[in-house]
């Protein structure tokens, strides 16, 4: 795939030195130029999809700048971002008329810098949920704003045809549909975290998996005895379900993967254990600088007391997975005096989830994985009880209760 060209104009050598670096590392191609009296000239060999151009330089100024991309035809495409330590109203606007398609404010964190690039260029990920619930599926009238669909969670790359996967809970059944209704033939792979109901039980109802000339792949850990394959050829098998996987009309191939880091189809997927009865694993997509993991089924055990901490190790293995990431969709199955009930069951208290978040920079945090006691109520009150606890601990992290329906942009 060809990569997007970001082109940085700044008499300042040491933004550009910093701006080279970050967009370089976000997979992009970088041009930084110094001069703006000789910029036009470089940019029009350049042609860059995003110039970014600082509005107050010795020669031309920024907005000029812009006006002459503008003006272009070559670079008619060619969108640009001014960015300045001027918060004139004023300046904004006049920007504006220029033709710019964004100001930006110095100083700046350059997470927001590329945040604003990716959307600019239509490039962020889109992760929309079709299933978020625990362990069954829970059709109630109790359950109706975040939605009795278990795991299944579709993930949107720009430019990317195929359809990325992950668990195929009873919320795959929906995804199915509105796959169909865009186009008949799809290509695609489908993530599995493990092998419990929960997660594979929508299966026999992805109706895009019925129709020849489709094709997907299924990946996921193999269980401690036989393969995944054989796990989901047994599910689709008598007296369980009538119709056979090999009847299913597309093509799907299998995949066993385990810890470590895999190259999927130019995806660049990583993997851990997670904390959860039998084989289970927790996923990392990278994507032009962009983390999202993906770990619905997790205990994160709280610290031991009296200075003991068997599980130090484990939760500092975790800590590192989910380190700096843009997303984490994780486990929060219990409430916190759930719990103690329930140590060892494989799922986590969401205060557990909230506070290793935050120790691993996480951006955004997606509780997830709702126990399938917790009616749309008790999920508003842990939505609250959430915001609070951040807020009290003055916690600076996105954190949400994860909705069926919802589609986020990452
Ligand atoms: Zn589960
Ligand atoms: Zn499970």
């Amino acid at each position: 795939m060809e990569l997007k060209r970001i082109a940085v104009v700044d008499d300042d050598e040491g933004i550009l030195k910093i701006l080279h670096k970050v967009f370089s590392k976000a997979g992009y191609e970088v041009l930084t130029l110094s001069r703006s009296v000789e910029a036009m000239e470089a940019l029009l060999r350049f042609r860059p999809h995003l110039a970014f151009i600082d509005l107050m330089m010795p020669g031309i100024d920024g907005i000029t700048l812009c006006g002459q991309i503008k003006a272009s035809q070559e670079l008619s495409s060619t969108k640009v971002i001014i960015f300045s330590a001027k918060k004139f109203l004023a300046d904004r606007r006049t920007a504006q008329q220029m033709g710019a398609d964004a100001y930006f404010e110095k100083p700046f964190h350059y997470r927001d810098l590329l945040e604003k690039a990716r959307s600019i260029l239509l490039e962020q990920i889109r992760v929309r949920f079709w299933g978020v619930r625990g362990s069954i599926p829970t059709p109630s009238p109790r359950h109706v704003l975040y939605g009795g669909n278990t795991p299944c969670i579709q993930v949107r790359i720009p430019d990317r045809e195929s359809v990325l996967i992950f668990d195929a809970g009873t919320g795959i059944r929906n995804l199915g549909h509105f796959l169909l209704s865009k186009r008949r033939s799809w290509h695609g792979h489908l993530f599995l975290t493990h092998l419990h109901w929960d997660h594979i039980h929508g299966i026999p109802f992805f109706d895009p998996a019925y129709l020849t000339g489709n094709g997907f792949m299924i990946l996921g850990p193999d269980p401690p005895k036989g393969s995944l394959q054989e796990a989901i050829e047994i599910q689709m098998s008598t007296p369980y379900f009538p119709v056979g996987l090999q009847d299913m009309g597309a093509q799907l191939t299998f995949r066993s993967i385990t810890e470590g880091d895999h190259m999927v189809d130019g995806l660049e997927i990583s993997c851990i254990a997670a904390n959860h009865p039998g084989s289970t694993l927790m996923y990392r997509l990278r994507h032009q600088g962009c983390r999202l993991i993906y770990a619905p089924d997790n205990e994160i055990e709280p610290r031991g007391k009296g200075g003991m901490d068997p599980m130090a190790g484990a939760r500092e293995k975790m800590r590192s997975f989910f380190e700096g990431s843009d997303l984490l969709i994780h486990d929060a199955q219990y409430l916190p005096d759930e719990y103690d009930k329930r140590r060892g069951w494989g799922h986590s208290s969401w205060t557990e989830v909230v506070e290793m978040a935050s120790q691993a920079n996480v951006r955004r945090l997606i509780l997830f994985h709702h126990d399938q006691h917790h009616g749309d109520e008790d999920l508003d009150a842990l939505s609250e009880s959430c915001q609070a606890y951040l807020y009290e601990r003055r916690i600076a992290m996105t954190a949400s209760v994860a909705r069926e329906g919802e589609e986020l942009l990452v």
